[in-house]
């Protein structure tokens, strides 16, 4: 049993820690304030290496463990939680799916342009109808020759106005009866003809992160773009859900480290009855529930990311850390801005949009009660 991050990934925190506040941070709040997509700091983390690491080196990347790739997401979320989320994306649902189940062509074709930066990725599984349903989906793929025929309407797409490439589920009717093995998986190029973004969500938060509805009309794909096997769509997606659900809870830890941190300094500052907000017992006690808090959910968090680094099984400690990170970073922000009583609702604080950022942490890849339901499917399978 050890506590103490690795030498590698103590450096590998201070240089994304030091990173994130140089370049990142100066330009954050303007990508947010004025719902713009911020490619210029995609860029600069592609200069870095950062987004091909999930991505082995023979493709261009620099592979690293999940837990390196935990630290990186909580660090950007830390700094810009839009930011984090379309990180996470890329690297451990897009990248990381690509490479566990893509064929070699794939990944030469797809992998070595995500690891420079040069094509994003992302993920499509909901429909305006299934969302935590997730096998009952609408969306056809019919073979025609040596493509398929996608017809559909997929929803709620992180990334998907700006991907290269998109990896969608669809249904494949002949295939079975039962819907979980009717799924298939393909790798849809962003400008695929019959591909169209027919709406960018109006969203409460994550405002420097769009999130598209796509039109599937007669989008032909080539058989070669296949990912994995038909019918194993619905398989390769829970596995991917599973590890970039870790991923969620590092963003989910970033943003309350940074609530905390901005409540702390606020604190110090502000004086109320001739004296600091500090020295209120009150406020001193709801300082210390959420740094336990957030304490406990980053360990659960890197847990999750060590049990899947050592081969072990990882899909409750994944649930678990997500529940238990999204949930709390809801409770940290709500104090964050309670410790900044009326500034705390003013948009000129930070705390006001990691309030409004951290609601969407319980409800995607998966809300906290399909978490529930994994976890108790895991406890009754021990
Ligand atoms: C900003 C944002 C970005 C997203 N990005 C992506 C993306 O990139 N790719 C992608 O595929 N999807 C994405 N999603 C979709 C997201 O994963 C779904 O919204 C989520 O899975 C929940 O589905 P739903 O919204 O249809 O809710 P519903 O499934 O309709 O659920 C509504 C409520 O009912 C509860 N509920 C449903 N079923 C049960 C049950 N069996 N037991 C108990 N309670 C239940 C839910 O927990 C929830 O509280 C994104 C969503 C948002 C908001």
């Amino acid at each position: 049993m050890n506590f103490d991050l690795s030498e590698e990934h103590k450096l590998l925190q201070e240089t994304i820690r030091e990173f994130c506040q140089e370049e990142i941070a100066p330009q954050a709040r303007e990508f947010e304030e004025k719902h713009e997509f911020p490619t210029p700091l995609i860029n600069k983390l592609a200069n870095l290496g950062f987004m091909g690491m999930s991505v082995p080196e023979k493709y261009g990347g620099i592979k690293t463990d999940l837990l390196a790739n935990v630290i990186v997401i909580e660090e950007i979320s830390r700094i810009m939680p839009s930011l984090g989320v379309i990180f996470s994306v890329h690297t451990s649902l897009f990248c990381y799916a690509l490479n566990q189940f893509g064929t070699e062509e794939q990944k030469k074709q797809y992998l070595t342009r995500a690891a420079s930066g040069e094509l994003l990725g992302a993920f499509s599984l909901t429909e305006p109808n299934a969302g935590s349903d997730a096998t009952n989906l609408s969306t056809t793929a019919e073979r025609s020759g040596s493509n398929y025929i996608l017809n559909g309407t997929k929803a709620w797409v992180t990334n998907g106005q700006n991907a290269g490439a998109i990896i969608v589920l669809a249904k494949q009717k002949e295939l079975s009866t039962e819907k979980k093995k009717r799924l298939t998986a393909f790798i849809v190029d962003g400008d695929s003809p019959g591909l169209k973004v027919t709406k960018i969500e109006k969203k409460m938060g994550l405002h420097a992160s769009p999130t598209a509805e796509i039109l599937l009309e007669n989008c032909t794909v080539p058989a070669s773009q296949r990912l994995g096997e038909e019918g194993q769509g619905a398989r390769i997606a829970f596995h991917c859900l599973d590890i970039s659900r870790i991923g969620i809870a590092a963003q989910a830890v970033g943003l309350s480290q940074r609530a905390l941190e901005e409540a702390l300094r606020y604190a110090r500052q502000r004086e109320a009855f001739k004296k600091k907000l500090a020295d209120f017992q009150a406020i001193q006690f709801m300082l210390a529930d959420m740094a336990t808090q957030i304490e406990a959910a980053r360990w659960l968090t890197y847990k999750a990311a060590v049990y899947y680094d050592r081969g072990q099984p990882f899909s409750k400690e994944s649930a678990q850390a997500k529940l238990l990170a999204t949930e709390i970073a809801n409770k940290v922000t709500y104090q964050a801005v309670q410790v900044h009583g009326a500034y705390g609702y003013s948009r000129e604080f930070l705390v006001e949009q990691l309030y409004r950022d951290s609601r969407v942490l319980t409800i995607y890849e998966g809300t906290s009660e399909v978490q529930r339901l994994i976890i108790a499917r895991n406890l009754f399978q021990e």
